[in-house]
């Protein structure tokens, strides 16, 4: 008999974590945490902390993996496992975590206590005694996942998953075999349809291109892990091909020691980078566009001529980007190019919805530049999330998480019509399956 319960993320974006239990053996599949004006937490106490012998970890994404620190303060003994791109960004997320870090705190050696249990494995192999599970490609960022439980049943975590292949990742493994799967809904309504890749590129590549030939400056505001790389590697590709003017790609903040941990992870990549780095000694992470600023003012980017600039945050809500905004938001000829979900309250949000006034550093701004959006999500739009569920074999039971608003029920609807049963779990809701 094996049980779950929804200690986050029902209902909801954030703070996924869900426990499972059969027999003496338990494994907690995520330990996320909800950013935002104030942070929230997975509802689990610190007496089942206590108890938790084994953490899956999905990927390095704050809300999957950001609740770590708190539960080895409060003196979880658990073993985390995870592959090894997840381990090795989340030291430095959760580093980066403690300093922006505006909820609960935790200090450095919290961070120390869960790295010193974390053990690595590889897409395939199988751990665990009791409750065994493995990872899978999940196609969502380097190192990403989607569980397979082993039990009495077997139950498929999706975890934030993507069944389209990127210029780096392969798409999320298909045709697993679980009787129950729990699946995100991120973009899980009928009317959620992502763009292609290539569509997506060309029109980044269209809006750079007359903001060069104005003279102008592009700044995309970016996400330090995933998205980041996405948009540096489709930059080289299209540039290299010359499709995109030659102008320097200026690369600054997290990203750089973001990129360092994806080269050195580059076997987890496509099969097709890993060749063009190994064997024909064309590293894209070491392109010839690729630039770093030289001054802590950035004024060696700011006052040359055309140029792009891919930094963090992705939400404008700190790092390096508000230094660019701050000089070049005033002039017409530039462009902002949001490439990622802005949440509710952030500053990129309010430039979004038309906002043309920003304040930094106490300083009243007029943003002239020119503000788009483009869609590269890293999540499978609804005939993605269904093709999931449908490739999944012997499937029976479908629990949907990971969801804004409507966006769980409406894929529920879909699901449900496809002939599986259907459950929309609340936070703190347990089920036998
Ligand atoms: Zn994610």
């Amino acid at each position: 008999m094996t049980n779950i319960t929804f200690f986050g993320g029902a209902g909801e974006v954030g703070r996924n974590c869900v426990l499972v239990e059969e027999g003496m053996s338990n494994l907690l599949l995520d330990a996320g945490v909800k950013l935002g004006e104030t942070d929230e937490y997975p509802l689990i106490s610190d007496d089942e902390v206590r108890k938790l012998h084994r953490i899956a970890i999905s990927h390095t994404h704050l809300d999957h993996m950001g609740y770590l620190p708190f539960m080895y303060a409060r003196g979880c003994r658990a073993q985390i496992y995870s592959t090894k791109p997840t381990h090795d960004l989340s030291q430095l997320l959760l580093a980066d975590y403690q300093r922006i870090n505006r909820g609960m705190k935790f200090t450095n050696n919290d961070i120390i206590k869960a790295m010193k249990m974390w053990k690595m494995v590889e897409y395939g192999e199988v751990v665990g005694d009791g409750l065994k599970f493995s990872f899978h490609k999940s196609g969502h960022i380097l190192g990403s996942s989607m569980v397979l439980v082993q039990g009495d049943s077997r139950l498929l975590f999706s975890s934030d998953v993507n069944d389209r292949e990127t210029k780096l990742l392969d798409p999320a493994e298909k045709n697993l075999v679980a009787e129950n799967l729990i699946i995100e809904s991120t973009y899980g309504a009928p009317g959620d349809e992502h763009p292609t890749l290539k569509n997506a590129s060309k029109m980044l590549c269209d809006s750079i291109n007359k903001t060069i030939k104005k003279g102008g400056k592009v700044i995309i505001p970016s996400f330090a892990v995933g998205r980041a790389q996405d948009i540096l590697f489709i930059l080289e590709s299209y540039m290299s091909s010359g499709v995109l003017e030659h102008v320097p790609i200026f690369v600054d903040g997290m990203i750089l020691k973001a990129n360092r941990i994806y080269r050195q992870n580059v076997i987890y990549a496509r099969d097709e980078i890993q060749k063009r780095i190994l064997m024909s000694d064309d590293d894209p992470f070491k392109s010839k566009f690729f630039h770093t600023p030289h001054t802590k003012d950035r004024s060696d980017v700011i006052e040359r001529g055309s140029a792009i600039i891919v930094s963090t945050s992705g939400m404008l809500t700190g790092g390096p980007v508000l230094r660019y905004m701050e000089k070049l938001a005033g002039d017409s000829r530039n462009l902002l190019m949001f490439v990622g979900y802005q949440a509710e309250g952030t500053l990129g949000r309010k430039l979004v919805d038309g906002q043309r006034h920003i304040t930094i550093d106490g300083k009243e701004i007029d943003i002239k530049m020119g503000v788009e959006q483009l869609s590269f999500s890293a999540h499978a739009d609804y005939k993605g999330l269904l093709d999931i569920v449908r490739s999944t074999k012997r499937l029976k039971r479908v629990f949907i998480i990971h969801g804004e608003e409507d966006k769980p029920r409406e894929l529920g609807e879909s699901i449900r019509r496809m002939g599986y049963e259907v459950i929309i779990p609340k936070n703190g809701e347990r089920f036998r399956i």
